[in-house]
């Protein structure tokens, strides 16, 4: 990808639609053509739709310490008592509905990882719902959440294992804080900051899976990086910007990663996944970590 940076990204623009900047830029590496390229973003999209609309609340995970919650909160939901009302409710209840998906072993796009694959759905989902958006209109938002998480990985990493789960969680927030402010009617300023402040926001977010499952601490994990998103595009279409480069924090967040203990990065060893009840569930599965 010819986009490396987030300060190119945000210079690329020169009068176009920033989809479009970051298609040209798919289209030149794949050798695809522009039409091509939209139809593959629009069938990712709709995959991620169809994922969401197969979520079945009677599957247990692996450990049977996942399941259910999702359409938990749904309920609570329609039940109109929320404290953060019917929106945020609705996201938080897509997070961990996709995140319960994945540790089911159904069918998921990840974005950028299988374990992080909620955020980015709950937070496009709902909003594409509650603003009676197309869907062509929501495949150029993930043009925008497929540049972010491309400049991530270039840059940094998007695995647990190397960088912990602000790489995974962090990366996925960045990428839906974009897209959201994309969609909000952000420039391309302001996507960048948007990205910057989700990823400052998680950083230091370690990798910690109980008996190196994907389950806990992860599924919850999905809503609280759909929250932080939000709150990140919000702050950047407010015109709030972080004080911070965008790509700066980039590599500040690879530093930490680097810095990171092995038992925290994915080993199922450190975390939540070495408290007793951690150490338990492995002892109980028969994992050796
Ligand atoms: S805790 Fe680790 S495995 Fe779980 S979502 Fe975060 S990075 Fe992925």
């Amino acid at each position: 990808m010819a986009i490396e940076t987030l300060a190119a990204l945000e210079s690329a623009c020169q009068g176009k639609d920033l989809y479009e900047v970051i298609q040209s830029d798919d289209c030149m590496e794949r050798g695809v053509s522009p039409e091509e390229s939209f139809e593959q973003m629009r069938e990712l999209y709709t995959a991620i739709r169809r994922a969401a609309s197969r979520y079945n609340p009677t599957l247990r995970s692996a450990s049977g310490m996942v399941g259910g919650d999702g359409e938990k909160m749904r309920a609570y939901v329609a039940a109109g008592k929320t404290i953060c009302g019917e929106y945020v409710g609705q996201v938080i209840a897509q997070a961990l509905q996709m995140g319960e998906n994945n540790a089911c072993m159904k069918c998921i796009v990840a974005a950028p990882t299988a374990g992080s694959c909620g955020v980015l759905p709950a937070v496009l989902l709902p909003y594409q719902q509650r603003e009676k958006l197309e869907d062509d209109r929501m495949a150029q938002a993930m043009y925008i959440a497929g540049a972010v998480g491309q400049v991530v990985a270039a840059k940094a990493s998007i695995a647990g294992a190397a960088g912990g789960c602000q790489a995974e969680i962090g990366t996925a927030s960045a990428m839906a804080a974009a897209a959201l402010c994309y969609l909000g009617g952000g420039d391309a300023q302001a996507v960048c900051h948007a990205a910057a402040m989700a990823l400052k926001s998680l950083m230091g977010l370690v990798c910690d899976p109980i008996a190196g499952l994907v389950e806990v601490p992860c599924v919850k994990r999905n809503a609280g990086g759909a929250m932080i998103a939000m709150c990140a595009a919000e702050m950047a279409l407010a015109g709030i910007r972080s004080a911070v480069p965008p790509d700066e924090v980039i590599l500040a967040m690879r530093d930490v990663g680097d810095k990171m203990d092995v038992s925290l990065r994915e080993t199922g060893l450190g975390g939540v996944a070495g408290t007793p009840f951690g150490t338990k569930i492995a002892e109980q599965m028969n994992i050796e970590l």
